[in-house]
């Protein structure tokens, strides 16, 4: 049996450590002191580093991890990232023999240039591609890119549990409401988040059903989100990509901006 727990880091990042009380792998740890505080008091030996993306609050703690624990780190070959021993594209798997566990990588490009996720056993980390009810900021790839990228992963099964990098829920559902206020899925998921954060609780993992419900980046083929888009920018847009780049650029200006929203 695997429990996956969040190790909170810096503002709202989570650094994701997959773990059978003996042995340990980590995703994206962005800082190695609250990881080793996690290992030390689980007593958990460290078996692997996994990284989706080369942005330093999901890698740097690499370094330090390695002086612990020597360990193999996977991380996405498109990106350069110097502790990375195992570089991988789509196609390739991770097994985690002490896990028990084997992961599969899928290419999403859109948030940094080689972005990658690991999915199986009905777990999906995905870094700073999916968010929930949201996704990453474009800032090495196109929209079109992105928009393939999450496509992707919306149609794994609905059950998958989706382990993104940021406690960002209850920011996405307020612009989500802005873009789709006739989803009357929004407004239940919001008072659900905010019950959670309320008691201190994490609103992830989402599963992909809840994605394709709720997120309005998987939602371009929605008539409110349709017109909603073209209300933003000012005229009819008819393809799903130009939907998409519309309502990023409106979440970009939505909110006080954050670096990875
Ligand atoms: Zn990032």
């Amino acid at each position: 049996m695997l429990n996956i727990v969040p190790v909170r880091a810096f503002t709202d990042n989570y650094i994701w450590i997959i773990h059978n009380h003996r042995h340990a792998a980590v995703v994206d740890p962005g800082d190695a002191i609250p990881v080793l505080d996690f290992l030390r008091h689980e007593d958990l030996q460290l078996v692997a580093i996994l990284n989706t993306h080369h942005h330093n609050d999901h890698v740097g703690g690499n370094a330090a991890l390695l002086k612990e624990f020597s360990v193999p780190v996977y991380g996405p070959a498109q990106e350069s990232i110097p502790t990375v021993t195992h570089p991988l594209s789509e196609g390739d798997s991770v097994h985690l023999v002490e896990l028990a566990l084997a992961l599969k990588v899928i290419d999403i490009p859109g948030h940094t240039a080689g972005h990658i996720a690991y999915y199986g056993a009905n777990l999906l980390f995905c870094g700073d591609t999916l968010f929930a009810c949201g996704c990453g900021r474009l800032f090495e790839g196109t929209a079109q890119q992105m928009y393939s990228s999450l496509q992707k992963l919306a149609i794994l099964p609905d059950a998958t549990q989706v382990y993104c990098g940021h406690e960002y829920t209850l920011a996405n559902i307020h612009f989500a409401k802005a873009v789709e206020p006739g989803n009357p899925a929004l407004s239940k998921l919001e008072s659900e988040m905010k019950s959670l954060l309320a008691q201190g609780i994490p609103t992830l993992p989402s599963t992909i059903i809840r994605e394709n419900a709720t997120n309005p980046f998987l939602r371009c083929n929605q008539l409110e989100i349709i017109q909603s888009a073209g209300s933003y920018v000012g005229s009819s847009l008819t393809d799903p990509v130009s939907i998409f780049a519309a309502i990023r650029n409106w979440k970009n200006d939505f909110v006080t901006p954050r670096r990875e929203q």
